[in-house]
């Protein structure tokens, strides 16, 4: 897009504001609902784009598209309890908070969930009456324009989303100007610091959900079935390009050597093909970089002395790449220290409980963790003193709705989601009649 271009999409945020921030919250609600219905029904042409730009299983993208639809449907119910004024006793005659929109909010969202990203900002936004514009990533173009789409049929007024397509250059003069009041990124921790720096120097609020480095700390009692299912689920989903995927499989000795065992031979059974295939039970990666930079990767942990128990090497095309386990993954491998955003679990065998803890938080990264044992109690002490925007016992980590996700560390930080998120891009305002 060209300046011209930009400054119309700007300018059309700017008008669109006052009108709808004035509505009823309850007709916003209506039109979310709307939006839901739309996305629904689009949900198999979405599936095709999302899968065509960036290789998702076609039957993962369906699941995003519905869940998608979920978060504005919840949002439209929830917003007006998440947003109603909070009554704080003081001296005064009459003291509260109220929830003020800001204003037109920039995203700069990425390609792994192509859909869902952009709704998890976008449906808490608009209920809370902001107005939005999307730089959604270079690799996913026809996924922004669908979604405008699905917003416009919807009844969505023209102005309230918008979507540039523009370089990151032209998104630090997007961020910097004054009709944008805030910005929220998901990327790398390499975007995070370049966005955060621009909305820094011109004092925009901005939320960052950047990467993470999940353990998933399989204690001597975890039940070895279940979770071995979910280790596979949660490390090859969406083609181990999820942020908060597990990473780091953390395993104490008493169960160390048949989880491995196990979780190979799950993991030697996914088959990579295509992903509109129902057949293929692993996708590609999305773009030849990312699969070049993952073996990168790899080749260093190898060469360090990380030891490959599955896969390896890469597969056929410019994207694919197998399942892939390393063991005696240690720091100063890139396995240890840095994300691996693709189908390659690390295992860290650690002596016990204390040192899985320690090595769980012997990270740069602070997003998800889940920790797996037949003892709950026991389960819960751990997660407690796991240093992550998230930690869940005997579960796969995922974001909910109804729960706020971010991280702590060079994970981010501010929330996303709940009402927690919801309340980020808004004007939490003191009211004060004495
Ligand atoms: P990026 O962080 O580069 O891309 C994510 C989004 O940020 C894209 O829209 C991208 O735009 C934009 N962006 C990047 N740099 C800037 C900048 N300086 N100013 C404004 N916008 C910017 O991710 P990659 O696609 O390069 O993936 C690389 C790594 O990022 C992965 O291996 C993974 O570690 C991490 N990542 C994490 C995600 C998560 O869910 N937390 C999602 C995606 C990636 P554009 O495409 O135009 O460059």
């Amino acid at each position: 897009m060209d300046d011209a271009a930009i400054e119309s999409r700007l300018a059309a945020a700017e008008a669109a504001f006052p009108a709808w921030s004035g509505r009823e919250i309850n007709e916003r609600a209506v039109l979310l609902r709307r939006v839901a219905a739309g996305l629904r029904s689009a949900k198999r042409d979405l599936a095709l784009t999302m899968t065509a730009e960036m290789g998702k299983l076609h039957r993962e993208a369906i699941v995003e598209v519905e869940k998608s639809a979920d978060a504005c449907e919840y949002y439209a119910q929830h917003a007006a309890g998440y947003l109603a004024d909070q009554p704080i006793a003081t001296e005064a005659s009459l003291s509260y908070v109220r929830y003020a929109p800001l204003g037109c909010v920039f995203a700069i969202m990425p390609w792994n969930f192509p859909v869902w990203q952009v709704f998890r900002f976008l449906a808490p936004g608009l209920m809370a009456g902001n107005v939005a514009l999307l730089k959604h990533a270079t690799n996913v173009p026809s996924c922004a324009d669908a979604i405008a789409e699905v917003l416009a049929a919807a009844g969505i007024p023209e102005g309230v989303f918008g979507v540039l397509h523009i370089d990151n250059d032209q998104a630090a003069d997007v961020i910097a100007d004054p009709r944008v009041k805030a910005v929220t990124l998901t990327g790398s921790e390499r975007a995070g610091r370049s966005v955060a720096g621009t909305a820094g120097k011109h004092l925009k609020k901005c939320v960052l959900e950047l990467g993470g480095s999940d353990p998933f700390v399989v204690l001597d009692d975890a039940e070895l079935d279940a979770t071995v299912k979910i280790a596979v689920r949660s490390r090859f989903g969406n083609a181990g390009q999820t942020c908060i995927a597990a990473k780091r499989f953390i395993v104490t000795p008493g169960i160390a050597d048949r989880f491995v065992q196990a979780f190979a031979d799950a993991a030697s059974k996914l088959i990579v093909g295509d992903p509109n295939d129902d057949a293929s039970t692993l996708a590609p990666m999305a773009r030849a970089d990312l699969r070049d930079e993952l073996h990168r990767q790899v080749q260093d942990s190898v060469a360090k002395g990380a030891r490959v128990l599955l896969g390896g090497q890469p597969g056929q095309g410019e994207t694919q790449y197998p399942a892939t386990i390393l063991d005696g993954v240690q720091p100063g491998m890139p396995a240890w220290d840095e994300e691996l955003f693709g189908p390659v679990a690390s295992v860290l065998r650690v002596a016990d409980e204390a040192e899985a803890i320690r090595v769980a938080n012997a990270t740069r990264f602070g997003l998800g963790a889940s920790v797996w044992t037949t003892d709950t109690a026991r389960g819960e002490r751990v997660a407690r003193q796991i240093d992550a925007g998230a930690c869940f016992v005997n579960s796969l980590v995922k974001s909910d709705v109804r729960l706020p996700f971010g991280g702590t560390k060079a994970s981010g930080f501010g929330r996303e989601l709940a009402e927690h998120g919801m309340h980020e891009f808004t004007n939490i305002q003191t009211i004060y009649v004495q």
